[in-house]
């Protein structure tokens, strides 16, 4: 890192009062302040696209050190990737760039006064604030778990130390073992994930751990992408992958951590790993800053991104209520983008562009067997509809897949340095 980067990376302590912390652009003051919390997808790439317009003093509030993609991490789960090659420090936002970078936890926002607080009592005054603080988790809708039983029974879904827990136990597990992953109900973060997990740990267990089964435990009756995933497993991985749908076992309702239980409305499943996704909703200061409504999800302007119950907020990523775009990396990129450029016409004066809003995913199922799909979304109504959509079909050759597999490596690569510069 260097001396230049050091300046702009920094941790703010207690009782500071940052320059300039009054509401609207000060005196002297020669550009606008924003303000964005939250350096994950959404939150850097929002962060890279306002300061690369040059006109902007942008400061990005994020706690961890560096980020861990979420995408990607089911690889890392079967042993086909390492965690550090999903590792992303922000020096080159901070030194390309030009963003400002606090090393901190926003703790409180003040709307009427434009100013966030953050952990250690520092402020900081903004034009306009961005959030993108992702997922939190209702604990309180699964009975026993809570932070100390996700230790034993991970998540992974937030990727970083979860990932490496539940990566360990499935190495550890006995052959013969069952790995059961407890599905939540819409919406959540990433709706083909569980099955794409399920696919990879069948791919590691079917070199390593042949006797081993893996069971869904859903809180749903239907699942995306259901006709490809059931395809696969049947062959990849035949009799290993058991699918059990909410209108057989009922939602799971508790765990019990000594066991290593799932408890779902009408049965309890004793598991050797157990993978317990919990229900979601918007990263918690979105809740505390009053952004969410009665769903647990930030409601926006479709267009501008900005909060439609508080000003001069804009929120982008899994945190929103996104209409039909899903709480993915490449959304939450592709919204960063438009809110960044709908901030610079409101406080620059710079041109209105229509936002340009599009998802891509792929999913593996196999190291060398991916499928794909692309759509492109509009405003609407108030809200965010399909305009166009692509999606991989049962029945493509075994080499379009491949190929599928290997365009995937190259997106993740063009991907990640767009958000993380
Ligand atoms: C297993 C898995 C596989 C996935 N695969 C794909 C895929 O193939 N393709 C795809 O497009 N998407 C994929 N996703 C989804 C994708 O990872 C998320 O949709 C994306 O990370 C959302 O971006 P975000 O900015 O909303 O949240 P995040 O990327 O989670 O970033 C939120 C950030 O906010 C920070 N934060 C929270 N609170 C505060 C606070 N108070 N102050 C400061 N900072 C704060 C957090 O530390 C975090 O860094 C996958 C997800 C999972 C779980």
């Amino acid at each position: 890192m260097t001396d230049w980067t050091r300046r702009r990376i920094c941790c703010l302590g207690g009782g500071i009062l940052m320059a300039a912390a009054a509401p609207h652009i000060a005196r002297g003051q020669s550009r606008p302040r924003v303000v964005v919390i939250g350096g994950g997808i959404g939150g850097a790439t929002a962060a890279r696209y306002l300061a690369d317009l040059k006109t902007l003093d942008v400061t990005l509030i994020e706690p961890k050190p560096n980020h861990v993609t979420c995408f990607f991490s089911n690889l890392y789960l079967a042993g086909l990737r390492s965690l550090a090659s999903l590792t992303f420090g922000f020096e080159a936002l901070a030194e390309r760039h030009g963003i400002t970078v606090i090393r901190n936890a926003a703790t409180a926002i003040d709307a009427t006064a434009r100013v966030v607080s953050l952990q250690g009592g520092s402020r900081l005054a903004y034009d306009r604030l961005v959030l993108a603080p992702g997922i939190a988790f209702k604990f309180g809708e699964i009975d026993g778990y809570d932070d100390a039983a996700a230790e034993v029974m991970p998540h992974a879904w937030n990727a970083g130390p979860q990932s490496d827990v539940l990566r360990r136990q499935l190495e550890s597990m006995e052959d013969g073992g069952v790995f059961a992953i407890a599905a939540p109900q819409n919406p959540f973060r990433c709706p083909p994930a569980p099955y794409e997990r399920a696919s990879l740990v069948a791919y590691y267990f079917k070199q390593f751990k042949p006797k081993s089964k893996i069971l869904i435990l859903d809180a749903k009756d239907q699942f995306s992408g259901q006709e490809l995933f059931q395809d696969a497993w049947s062959r990849h991985y035949p009799g290993m992958i058991e699918w059990l749908p909410a209108q057989f076992i009922g939602k799971t309702k508790g765990v019990h951590v000594a066991t290593c239980s799932v408890i779902t409305e009408s049965q309890t499943f004793k598991a050797a790993v157990a993978n317990v996704i919990p229900p979601q909703k918007a990263g918690l200061i979105a809740e505390r800053a009053g952004l969410t409504d009665s769903t647990g999800w930030c409601p926006v302007d479709p267009v501008t991104f900005e909060s439609t119950l508080q000003p001069a907020i804009h929120l982008v990523g899994d945190a929103i209520i996104g209409g039909d775009m899903p709480k993915s990396a490449f959304s939450a990129n592709s919204q960063a983008k438009a809110c960044a450029f709908a901030i610079a016409a409101s406080l620059t004066g710079s041109p209105r562009f229509p936002p340009h809003l599009f998802n891509s995913c792929y999913t593996f199922l196999a190291p060398d067997d991916a499928f794909t799909n692309a759509i492109t979304f509009a405003p609407e109504g108030g809200s965010i509809k399909t305009v166009k959509m692509f999606i991989s079909k049962v029945g493509e050759s075994a080499e379009v897949r491949r190929r599928m597999a290997h365009q995937a490596v190259g997106w993740y690569s063009a991907f990640t340095a767009d958000v993380f510069g």
